[in-house]
């Protein structure tokens, strides 16, 4: 069985769009065409891209584009609440392209716009951040800030992923997320299936998340965002991604969403 798309409700998508144009924010669910861009704006939830929209990598299945970026905006903090109050949203997710050419890869940028937030709303924060090339100083920044829950993406599983994120290190991932199980909040990661991994290939990749300390999963379908991005290797069925969270399951995680539209920003995750 393959999943249903909601159709777009212009009202509504409009209304979150008018205001992040208006505080001239940008989502991911925007820059990654992302599929749930209707169901979620409609729940008045979105992910915000900060630091930007122009990312220093270039993974193989992502829509973001790549350059150089603009050397961050001191007043993004305080835009962001003002979106995030208008809107009302109770829970926010904010994550941002990586910027490896800032000597703390955009860490104290990211912190400073979870504190401004958590300072003066009532909100659960989620950040899901890069890897900050690993390095010790940016990751405490982030994982000391108020988010409530610290999330980074393993992606895809150890034999792919020099392909899929030539910049990105499968181990240096996992050392991220050690590290974020360290400050005693919920540590999450997500995998997106259909790149090519085999049954094998995830059973060791659930094996490594649960050794590090990740407690939320999410597992959904790879889908390509245009020809630009690498071809989808195999769509999977409903029925596929059961079994798949059932043998997940057998690992200990806390909590699985596994879906073909499942992705890391979508709510339905973690309620
Ligand atoms: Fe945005 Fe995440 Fe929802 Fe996609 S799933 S539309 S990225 S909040
Ligand atoms: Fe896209 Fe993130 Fe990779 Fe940048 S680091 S290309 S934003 S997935």
């Amino acid at each position: 069985m393959k999943p249903k798309v909601k159709a777009p409700s212009s009202e509504i998508t409009g209304h979150v769009i008018n205001i992040l144009k208006k505080y001239s924010l940008n989502t991911v669910c925007e820059e990654s065409l992302c599929p749930n861009i209707s169901e979620c704006f409609s729940m008045g939830h979105a992910t915000f891209l900060i630091l930007g929209k122009v990312c220093t990598r270039a993974c193989k299945f992502c829509h973001v584009a790549t350059g150089r970026p603009y050397p961050p905006d001191p007043s993004e903090p305080y835009r962001l609440f003002l979106a995030v109050k208008e809107l009302g949203l109770e829970y926010v997710v904010i994550t941002s392209v990586d910027r490896d050419d800032l000597q703390d890869y955009g860490a104290s940028h990211f912190k400073r716009c979870v504190d401004f937030l958590k300072s003066r709303l009532e909100v659960y924060v989620e950040v899901l951040t890069p890897d900050f090339m690993g390095d010790v100083n940016a990751l405490h920044t982030v994982a000391s800030s108020r988010a409530d829950i610290l999330s980074h993406n393993i992606e895809t599983v150890r034999r792919l992923h020099r392909l899929i994120r030539p910049k990105g290190d499968y181990d240096r991932s996992l050392e991220v997320l050690r590290f974020y199980s360290t400050y005693g909040k919920p540590v999450k990661s997500a995998i997106m299936l259909g790149l090519g991994e085999t049954r094998d290939d995830l059973l060791w990749t659930f094996e490594d998340l649960r050794k590090v300390g990740v407690e939320h999963l999410v597992i959904g379908q790879y889908l390509r965002p245009s020809y630009k991005q690498m071809p989808v290797v195999k769509h999977y069925m409903l029925e596929e991604f059961k079994e798949i969270e059932e043998c997940a399951r057998s690992f200990g995680f806390k909590e699985i969403f596994a879906h073909p539209l499942a992705r890391s920003s979508y709510v339905r995750g973690l309620k």
